[in-house]
This record gives C-alpha cells, structure tokens and sequence, in this order.
C-alpha cells in the first residue's frame, strides 16, 4: 500500500529533534510522498528546503495562513512568488479564511487571500486553502478565482454538508484528516465522506497537530505524525464501505495528479 499525506507540516520545531525517524516511519506505515505544507513566509522557505533534500519524498507548498495575514506585506508577495517558481512546489497556500480564530483581522484575511489566489492564477499552480467558520466569504471569493486557477484543495475539511457540496459543486478536491475520527467534533464526517468522488478525495494527517482520537496506544507526547496516515485511510474505508486498499489507491492516484507528483 502507498500513501501520500498532502498535509504535513514538517517544519514544526516539534519534528526538529527526530526528523529522519518520523520519514522512516512514515514509510514503514506507506507513506511514500508528503507534501509538506508552507504556512508562513519562514515555514514556506523552511517548506522549499525540506523538499529540496529529500528529492521524490516531500515535496512543498508556499503560502501564508490567514493566522498570519497580518504580516503580509509586499516583500512576502514578493518571497511566495520566487518560491512558487520552484519545482519543488506544487501549489499555492495554505492560504483562505479563519474565523474562528480571528488571530488576523476578517478584512485583512480577506484582502491576503486574494493576493495568493492571484499568486496561483500568474503562476498556475493548484491552490492548498483553508476554510474555518468562513464558509460564506470564502466560497464567495473563491467563485471569483476558480476557473484560472488549474485546480483547488480545501484542506482538512470539517464543515457541513452544504459547504461540502458548494466545494464539489466548483471542482474542488477536499483533504480529509484525522478530524474524521473525533467523536465530539467530527462524526458529521463519517457520513459526508461517502459523497466524495473518489478521484477528489485527498487525505492527510496535518501533523504534528490533529493527533487521531482513535489511535490505539495514544502517543504520550500528543504528536501527530504522518505514519498515522495509514490509521485515517483505514477510517475513512471503512465510512465509505470500502477496502483500505481500495481507498489508498485511489486516494494516492489523486493525490499525484492534483500535484504532479511521479508514481514509482
Ligand atoms: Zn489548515
């Protein structure tokens, strides 16, 4: 079985001290490419180089989250677009709107969003987005964007039946984490899974956040990692109806074309 997790956030300090143990694992468990997401404009050239050592594993994503939007400025306008040239990149973000936060100002989240959709429209690259309790906004905008930009992922999907289908309705793909196995918080999921097409249907750990809830032994330290990517395709199969197999061929098929990533 092969896996690929579209979200990783490999720059986290927490991975600093066992980084190539955490590759290692991952690979023991299937996961053979990761995509290794760029939040910020450090963590996005953090992002460039992990992938830049680790040709045909990681790969990267350049973009600054809405957490962040605050310290966008023209020079990192400026840092997204050289790094989007790179071949290691394979989409623009994690960029989009969080309202549940708010760490960054609704109308500044906004404006920073359109920026890096912009971004992914010049250099026509996928998009890696994110959308919490802002669903209104962001697919007002996004319906802007969407037929210049090559193709789109809403990451680490846990909204509603509607939203979902407004996302499938514009040809989105939708990555699915560990959210799915949180029985406060995500157990609409296990439903709204099933209405995925299976060639849309991206999965990812987000690691080292979003640690499953369903992991059996839990790991003391509360890291997520990607060798979990394994245990939410399991997940996942089972809510479809499907053979883990079947799930992680598909899902790695997709994954590889929205990301252009080369198949072994
Ligand atoms: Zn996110």
């Amino acid at each position: 079985m092969q896996l690929v997790d579209i979200g990783a956030n490999l720059t986290h300090e927490s991975f600093r001290h066992d980084f190539d143990a955490v590759l290692d694992r991952a690979k023991h468990h299937g996961v053979v490419q990761l995509v290794v997401t760029g939040a910020s404009r450090d963590g996005s050239t953090h992002a460039l180089t992990l992938a830049q050592a680790h040709p045909g594993t990681l790969y990267a994503t350049a973009g600054v989250h809405p957490h962040h939007a605050i310290d966008y400025d023209d020079a990192t306008d400026a840092l997204l677009r050289e790094l989007a040239t790179h071949a290691e990149v394979r989409a623009v973000g994690e960029t989009g709107l969080d309202y549940n936060r708010n760490y960054s100002p609704r109308d500044v989240q906004l404006a920073v969003f359109e920026r890096q959709l912009q971004i992914a429209v010049d250099v026509q690259k996928p998009l890696f987005l994110h959308q919490r309790d802002a669903h209104h906004d962001f697919i007002a905008v996004l319906r802007r964007y969407r037929d210049r930009v090559p193709a789109v992922v809403v990451h680490c999907f846990t909204d509603t039946g509607e939203a979902l289908r407004d996302y499938l309705a514009l040809d989105c793909h939708i990555g699915i984490t560990g959210w799915i196995c949180d029985e406060r918080r995500g157990t609409h999921l296990r439903e709204l899974v099933k209405e995925i097409p299976a060639n849309r249907l991206l999965i990812e750990t987000d690691a080292p956040y979003l640690l499953p809830r369903t992991v059996r032994p839990q790991p003391s330290h509360r890291r997520n990692e990607p060798m979990f990517l394994r245990h939410i395709c399991d997940e996942i199969a089972r809510d479809r109806g499907e053979s883990p197999e079947h799930t992680a061929a598909n899902s790695t098929a997709a994954a590889r074309a929205f990301f252009g990533l080369p198949s072994d």
